[in-house]
């Protein structure tokens, strides 16, 4: 079944004077591994905003299972309870401990305080990194802050996860193991992976490779039967 279905997708910045994406029509089945590629500036990251209802269209439909995606005002729900998400940067909350970290996308839950604790100890073990759950960001290497990262993107089970160049502020060693670590829940879970990457040995892992350029979608090694 489709999961986003993008039709004539546009997304402008400064009222226009950035056009950063131009029109794009996609369609993302469920359980695919989709690897987006393209040169710098060329819309990669805009588009996982979209996906991930970080920001809004400026013109055309993105659906999400069938359904608009919610406008922005309810995009927290979506974002917690169906997609995980996790970036370059890590964004974890440097003040919190890594327990703490993983717990915040099940605030949007009515787990107890309890079980949101036990759920997250239990992520950060598959992550392995229970040696770590009383650390603070700032005392964790790189590859451990973005295993905290993938941890808490998992808090609620999402079907979706979106990947904004997980890999890339890891050396060769914490990339491979990450990037395994991605690919090993994406096949035991069953979800859906988008992943933006610039390394073409990591775009070769993917089920399929989107190739994009000023905005648009020029290659697709393998669109689903009967799109456009
Ligand atoms: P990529 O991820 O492929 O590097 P981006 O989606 O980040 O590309 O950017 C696409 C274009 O939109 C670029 O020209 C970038 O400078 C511009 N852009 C991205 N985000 C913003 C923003 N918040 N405000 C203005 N311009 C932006
Ligand atoms: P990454 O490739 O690590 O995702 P980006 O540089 O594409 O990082 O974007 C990081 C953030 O900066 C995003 O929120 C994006 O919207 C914003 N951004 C990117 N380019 C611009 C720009 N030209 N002006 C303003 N914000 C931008």
């Amino acid at each position: 079944s489709c999961v986003y279905e993008l039709t004539a997708l546009k997304k402008d910045y400064d009222e226009g004077s950035v056009q950063a994406l131009r029109g794009v029509d996609l369609r993302i089945m469920e359980g695919e591994f989709v690897a987006i590629t393209g040169p710098s500036g060329c819309g990669k990251s805009t588009l996982l905003q979209m996906l991930g209802a970080l920001d809004e269209p400026t013109d055309g439909t993105l659906k999400y299972r069938g359904a608009p995606l919610p406008h922005h005002s309810q995009a927290s729900a979506y974002r917690a309870r169906e997609i995980g998400i996790i970036f370059q940067a890590f964004h974890l909350l440097p003040t919190f401990t890594a327990v703490e970290n993983v717990q915040m996308p099940m605030l949007e839950t009515d787990r107890t305080a309890g079980d949101r604790k036990t759920r997250a100890l239990e992520l950060l073990q598959a992550v392995g990194l229970e040696k770590r759950v009383n650390h603070f960001p700032s005392k964790l290497s790189g590859g451990e802050r973005q295993r905290v990262a993938i941890a808490r993107s998992l808090g609620n089970s999402p079907s979706v996860l979106l990947a904004d160049e997980p890999t890339g502020n890891l050396d060769s060693e914490n990339a491979h193991f990450i990037l395994d670590l991605i690919i090993r829940l994406h096949q035991e879970h069953r979800m859906t992976l988008v992943l933006i990457t610039h390394d073409p040995s990591i775009a070769a892992r993917a089920s399929r490779v989107i190739h994009m350029k000023d905005g648009r979608v020029v290659s697709d090694s393998n669109p689903p039967p009967g799109a456009i």
